[in-house]
């Protein structure tokens, strides 16, 4: 569990990380430089799921070695795909990392949505759901491991 502290807001309690694969963790199908060590520190403390098209067919050899559950959805209404499996999880309990506009929905809607850029970019309709916006997935998940940077990020 992580608490994550935003002041003049109630305080999250996040269990659940969902990642996006293709733009997020991996670009053109390869896991990113400093992803995986990560995301090892990250797991004891929530859990780690992956949801994805799985566009270039690589997510499960890529994530082999990391613990996390992967849910590789259909080719259609993604964004929904994403969202109900985030709803199982309890919205509440979700921060969401993604680039995409099957991302959308899933970032506006958990606790907290992060939108990473990189080298694929963001959809826009990424972007505004979002409640942070990161160049990179490496400093994205940093602000997990050190969460007073989200916090310095988030105050009013
Ligand atoms: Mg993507």
């Amino acid at each position: 569990m992580l608490s994550l502290h935003i002041p003049d807001k109630e305080s999250l309690t996040i269990e659940h990380v969902i990642l996006d694969f293709n733009g997020t963790l991996a670009v053109d199908g390869k896991l990113i430089p400093g992803v995986a060590s990560r995301l090892e520190e990250l797991s004891p403390l929530v859990s780690l799921h992956v949801i994805t098209a799985d566009t270039n067919a690589s997510a499960r050899s890529e994530l082999a070695k990391i613990s996390c559950t992967l849910k590789i959805i259909g080719k259609n209404r993604q964004d929904q795909a994403k969202l109900e499996y985030a709803e199982n999880l309890g919205l509440k309990s979700v921060l969401a990392i993604g680039n995409g506009r099957n991302d959308g929905m899933l970032l506006q809607h958990a606790a907290l949505g992060v939108c990473v850029v990189q080298k694929e970019g963001a959809a826009i309709a990424a972007m505004q759901a979002a409640d942070i916006v990161c160049n990179d997935i490496n400093d994205a998940l940093d602000l997990l491991l050190q969460p007073h940077r989200l916090t310095a990020t988030m105050r009013n």
